[in-house]
Parts: C-alpha cells; structure tokens; sequence
C-alpha cells in the first residue's frame, strides 16, 4: 500500500514513535542523518511492519506518496530549522512537516507562519512520556491549523495512549500552542518532581525513615488521590538496590539535578505574561541550587543553622502531614500552570480547551495521575474558572490539607530542610486568599521615590503626594 507517513531523526523517541506507528499497522518511511543508525534500526526491528528505509533526504522524501506527513524528531532548536531546508526542495503545495520534538513555542509561532506562506503545512506537535510512552503510547499535543492535523489525526488518535476508550491526543490550538501546553506539562512536570523530593527530604533526614520504609509510604499514597506515575516510579526507585555493594542505588546518585531547559522556559513565559508560577520556578532553581555541589559542600562547613534535628512526635501524624502538603502544594503547582495557560491564550490568540488538555495528560505522559480528573471535571462544570483553587473540590482538597502544610513547613524551617516549592506554594495561597495585600505600601514608596502615583481605596483616580515635607 501507498505510504504517506515518514519519519526523520531515529534515536530514542524517533525510533519508538515510528515503531509505534508500524505496529498499529500503517506503513512508514524512516530516515536519519547518519544512516548507519537508519540500518541499525531496521535491522532491529524492521519486521515489526511496514517500513521503507532510505539513505538520503530525497529519497526518503520521495518514499512517499503525497499528500505526505513528515514527523521530524530531531534535537530541537537549530536542527529542526535545518531539517526542514533539507527537505523542503522535494515536498509538494500541500505537504504537511510535523515537529515532535520539544521546540521552543515561539521557534514553532515562527515555522508554521514560513511554511504555511509557502503552501506547505506545519504541525508543532508536543510528544510526552519519554521513550517507553513513545513506543506504547505517548500524549500528544498537536499544533498549528484545524486542516494540518485532519491528515495525521487517523494516525495520531491511534498510536496515543488511551484512557477509558479516549485517546490522550486532541488539536490544541493555532501556531505554537501544541509546543506551549507540551512546555507547561514540562514545567508542572518539574514542580511535581521538586515537591516530591521535598516530602523525600522531610521524611529521610526529618524522620529518619528508611528507604523500605519510603516504598512502603510512597506505596500507600499511591493508592489515595497522589495516585500518579511519578509517586508510583518513586516508590520502585526506594526498591533498588545497588549492583555494586549492599546500599540502595538511590542512595548512591549524585544529588546534582540536570535540565535541558523546558522548566526554565516555562518560568520565563510566566514572568512575560506576569503569571506567578512560583512552584514551577522554585523547582527550576532547586535544579540549579542542587548543581552547586562543590559550594554547597563547601558551605556546609561555614553556614551556621539547624543540622541532623528529629522530628517529635507522632511519626505517623507528620507522615500524614506531608502527604497533605505534597497534595496541596500540587494543587497549586497545576492551578499555577492552568493560569498561565489562559494568559497565554490570550496574549497569543489561542482558544484552549482546558478540560481536553486535562484529559490527554491523563495517559502516555509524565504527569499522569488520578487528580487529571478531578481538573477536567472543574473545568466542564465551569469553563471559564478563574483559577482552579476555586473549584470546590480543590477548595476543600486544599482546604482540609492546609493545617498539615503549615505544620510541615514549619517543622522544616525548625530543622533546616529546605522545601522551596512547599513553602512558595503556601505563600501563593495565602497570597491569593487575602483580600488586602501590603501593595499599599509598596505604592507609597514607588510614589515617595519616583512619583509614579498611586490609586486610592476610596476614590478614584491617580495620585502624587509630597509624602516628606
Ligand atoms: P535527541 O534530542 O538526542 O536528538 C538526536 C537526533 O537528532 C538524532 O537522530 C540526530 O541525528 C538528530 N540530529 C541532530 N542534529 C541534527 C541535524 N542538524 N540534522 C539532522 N539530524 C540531526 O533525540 P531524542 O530522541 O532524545 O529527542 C528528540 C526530540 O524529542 C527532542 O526535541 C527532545 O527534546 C524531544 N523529547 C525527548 C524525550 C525523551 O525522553 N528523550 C521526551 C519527549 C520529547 P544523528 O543520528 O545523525 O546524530
């Protein structure tokens, strides 16, 4: 049969993704760079379907049968950029180029405007679930127009995940804003790992517990409202031994944490719109605090404070405790990156749909987790909430859960463990539910200083006063 689909860069997301495709039985072309890579695949796995390998650009092109689909899984920003020139001599008016890797949204704003005045198409497409969700079925966050992605949808709802019959795929919106939702699941993605640390910290050096212990208590919560893929894979991660000597592996990984850039992407947007998203962002900086190794040991030894204190008290009650704050400092992260998403569609035009992306991020991606439901249901009962706190079920979710919060961060601001996120997540919601913030005196001193007037709670208008005579 006439094969439509290609699929150029085949490491680790390429190669599942096109292997995902063959196996739901539709016929595809592969290409990569070096092409040893391109046989080593298919040499592999060449018999698990439909597959036409090529050596070069134009032949790969020329596999396939327009209107042709060309999913680009490449390293993103310069690469895709030249990937597209390398192709784009042979394709024909109508030819769609989907990016599927994580491309910077206004790179993607950029793409679908260039091709799109050529007569070609462009899909800034976010993929999630890392390579085993690539192959089995990953989320996927497709954008650019209506009509670009009626050609890929047969193909796209059927290698997603699938949730209840539902794939985890849906049109997201015009130019980037596949590429933006795929950047904010990456930064709720972060602050879900940073909050998560922070509630490993407290319960190893607060109170001391083992790791069969943190399996045990990372297990049970994820049979309660945690239950997610993050809580569930850190709970196997307390399960690992070492090969190399009796400890647990985790135990023996250097705590210095990498990233390649979506997290701080996505603090850089919520500044640009003014959105605080503070749990995302304190979770970008824990990242680069934890990669000052050396200084950090360094400091350890001059930087006087709390060090090796206990928890008192019932053990369980502050088990408990930090469950809750783990629970509600989510809410907050989620809530936070849901804010960002409507100004952002505002700012860029976009109409999303929130209770779908909720929905597609039930499956195939990383922050999967039971609590998506709970998010999708606020959003269909009220579709333009202002923020998600005021749902009632996370008003009282978070309602009931804050007196643990407050006691855990109190507890670690006793004992010197630092948790950035669950703190600026309970200064966040404080914030947010206080009717009078002490801005009034932040104006009073822009006004006395620069006299950049200020409005009043009484009358109004803009004001300037001679504040010292
Ligand atoms: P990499 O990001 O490591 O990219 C490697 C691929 O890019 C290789 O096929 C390489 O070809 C190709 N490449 C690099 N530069 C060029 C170029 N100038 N011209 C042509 N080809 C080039 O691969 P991954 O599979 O990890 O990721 C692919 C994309 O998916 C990235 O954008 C990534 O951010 C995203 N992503 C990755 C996830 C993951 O878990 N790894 C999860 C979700 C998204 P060659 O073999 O010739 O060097």
């Amino acid at each position: 049969s006439e094969t439509h689909f290609g699929l150029t860069g085949l490491a680790v997301m390429g190669q599942n993704l096109a292997r995902n495709v063959a196996h739901k039985g539709f016929p595809i072309a592969v290409h990569n760079r070096t092409t040893e890579k391109t046989e080593t695949f298919l040499a592999e796995h060449g018999s698990e379907g439909q597959f036409t390998g090529s050596t070069s650009v134009e032949e790969f092109v020329n596999a396939l049968t327009p209107p042709r689909a060309i999913m680009i899984m490449v390293k993103a920003g310069k690469p895709v950029d030249d990937v597209i020139a390398e192709i784009k001599p042979f394709l024909a008016k109508g030819d769609l180029l989907i990016d599927g890797g994580n491309s910077l949204f206004t790179d993607t704003e950029r793409r679908v405007k260039e091709l799109e005045a050529e007569g070609l198409r462009f899909l800034g497409t976010g993929v999630s679930g890392g390579e085993e969700g690539a192959l089995n079925g990953p989320s996927i966050m497709p954008g650019g127009s209506q009509e670009a992605y009626a050609i890929v949808e047969p193909i796209f709802t059927k290698i997603s995940a699938q949730v209840n019959g539902e794939p985890c795929c849906t049109f997201i919106g015009a130019g980037g804003a596949g590429h933006y939702v795929k950047m904010v699941h990456n930064g709720i993605e972060y602050a879900d790992m940073q909050l998560i640390a922070e509630a490993y910290d407290l319960l190893k050096n607060g109170l001391g517990l083992t790791n069969e212990e943190l399996h045990e208590v990372f297990t049970q919560w994820n049979a309660g409202d945690l239950d997610s893929f993050l809580i569930e894979i850190t709970a196997q991660i307390f399960a690992r031994k070492d090969d190399d000597s009796d400890g647990y592996l985790v135990d023996k990984v250097l705590d210095k944490a990498a990233q390649k850039g979506t997290g701080k992407w996505t603090s850089q947007s919520s500044l640009d719109l003014g959105i605080p998203v503070t749990a995302i962002t304190e979770a970008v900086f824990a990242r680069c605090l934890s990669s000052f190794k050396d200084q950090r040991v360094a400091a350890s030894k001059i930087l006087p404070g709390p060090t090796g204190g206990k928890i008192e008290g019932d053990r369980q009650q502050f088990i408990d405790d930090v469950r809750d704050a783990l629970y509600a400092s989510k809410v907050v992260a989620y809530a936070q990156g849901f804010d960002q998403m409507i100004a952002a569609a505002k700012e860029h035009g976009w109409t999303l749909n929130l209770g779908a992306i909720a929905t597609i991020w039930r499956g195939g991606c990383i922050i999967r987790a039971r609590f998506l439901d709970r998010i999708k249901e606020a959003y269909d009962a009220q579709p333009d909430l202002a923020n998600l706190l005021l749902a009632p079920y996370f008003t009282e979710a978070v309602g009931n859960g804050q007196t643990g919060w407050r006691r855990v961060i109190s507890e670690a601001a006793r004992l010197g463990i630092p948790v950035p996120a669950f703190s600026s997540s309970l200064a966040y919601y404080d914030g947010y539910r206080r009717a009078n913030l002490p801005a009034n005196l932040i104006q009073a001193q822009r006004d006395l200083f620069g006299a950049h007037t200020y409005e009043r709670t009484d009358k109004p208008g803009n004001f300037h006063s001679q504040w010292v005579e």
